[in-house]
């Protein structure tokens, strides 16, 4: 077990609390983003199968029970669950949460910030890879740029303060365009992370060439603004975290060449119950089946603690140790078992 903030969370097999909690809330997306979702067709997960917000909020009781103390709501894009702001307000209810953070594309955040806010979130991440619209066009399939615009702004207007952008830096996509976003970032008062194109399960079109590294990152940075200062911070936050020269503060996730699993305190949750322990891995663990049986609290959380002590998942590690690399899983395989998504698991 590991001592943090008043509560033992039980530990892996590499000594990892589990501590952080992403919580899928729909398999469904707006966008259909090059590096997640670029195929035609989707097959979705059952409706029925979808847990509702008091199963999902009764599962997250259970977990921070147990230590965990960052909840993330994300999807698929989790604006599109109806009436979102309820299980916001559910999950703020519950002391032993210390961070409540969602994850969305933007483009339906305008018409929800407000209600976010009053429900009690305590912190917003907006996916925001270009700043022109044409390119948003050809990057999502999608003609939503402006009201990606307005959700950031509304967000702001609602109160929300520490906004992150989510810059996924694909080479041929975007690359060039990552001062021009951490400069937006400034004005709108937001942190940038920039996120290394990862091989991860939907993104069907990944290959090593289109990798724009962390290093090329800080180069393209460095050479823009001069002396670039890392950041040294202990904890398990997958951004590492830069500062320029006039104090921005902007990160990089480099799950691709520099991977960070052995900091890893992140487990998801799918929308219909399945619980991974690693965004890489093949299978996870059914907690629908346990709640809609109606097992009890103590039999699910023994379920929780006996899969975390043994993990010893570390995904990202093993895929970069492979000598060639390609699509992590192949279309027919995603079509077979789409619990292989990205976009099931939460990003
Ligand atoms: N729809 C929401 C959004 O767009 O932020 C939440 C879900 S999305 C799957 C969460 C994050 O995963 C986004 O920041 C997205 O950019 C990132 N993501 C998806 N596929 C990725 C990939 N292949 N490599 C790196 N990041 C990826």
């Amino acid at each position: 077990m590991a001592r943090g903030a008043g509560m033992d969370a039980p530990t892996d097999r590499f000594g990892r609390p589990l501590r952080n909690l992403r919580v899928s809330v729909t398999d469904r997306c707006n966008l259909r983003c090059h590096y997640c979702m670029p195929e035609e067709q989707y097959v979705w997960l059952p409706r029925e199968e979808l847990l509702t917000f008091e199963e999902l909020s009764g599962l997250v009781g259970i977990f921070t029970d147990l230590g965990v103390d960052k909840v993330r709501l994300t999807g698929g894009e989790p604006l599109l669950r109806r009436g979102l702001p309820l299980l916001v307000r559910m999950l703020a209810q519950n002391p032993r949460i210390r961070d409540l953070a969602l994850t969305t594309n933007g483009v339906l955040l305008a018409g929800h910030a407000q209600a976010l806010r009053e429900a009690g979130l305590h912190r917003l991440n907006i996916s925001l890879d270009t700043l022109r619209p044409d390119r948003f066009q050809h990057l999502t399939r999608k003609d939503n740029h402006a009201q990606v615009l307005e959700g950031i702004a509304a967000a702001r207007q609602a109160g929300f303060r520490g906004l992150k952008f989510d810059t996924v830096v694909v080479r041929g996509a975007n690359e060039e365009e990552i001062t021009d976003i951490l400069e937006f970032g400034k004005k709108a008062e937001a942190e940038v992370r920039f996120i290394e194109y990862m091989d991860v399960g939907g993104a069907t079109q990944w290959s090593p060439e289109k990798v724009f590294s962390r290093a090329e990152m800080l180069e393209v940075l460095g050479r823009r603004y001069g002396r670039i200062e890392p950041v040294v911070e202990q904890g398990s936050a997958p951004a590492e975290r830069f500062l320029l020269p006039d104090g921005t503060l902007f990160g990089i996730i480099a799950s691709t060449t520099t991977p960070f699993c052995r900091r890893c305190d992140r487990s998801r949750l799918t929308a219909d119950g399945i619980w991974y322990l690693c965004l890489y891995a093949q299978d996870g663990i059914d907690l629908r089946q346990p709640v809609r049986r109606g097992i009890s609290r103590d039999q699910i959380r023994t379920t929780i603690v006996s899969a975390w002590q043994k993990r010893n998942d570390r995904g990202a590690e093993e895929r970069r140790a492979l000598g060639s690399r390609g699509v992590f899983v192949p279309i027919q395989q995603l079509r077979a078992n789409p619990h292989l998504e990205m976009h099931t698991r939460g990003g």
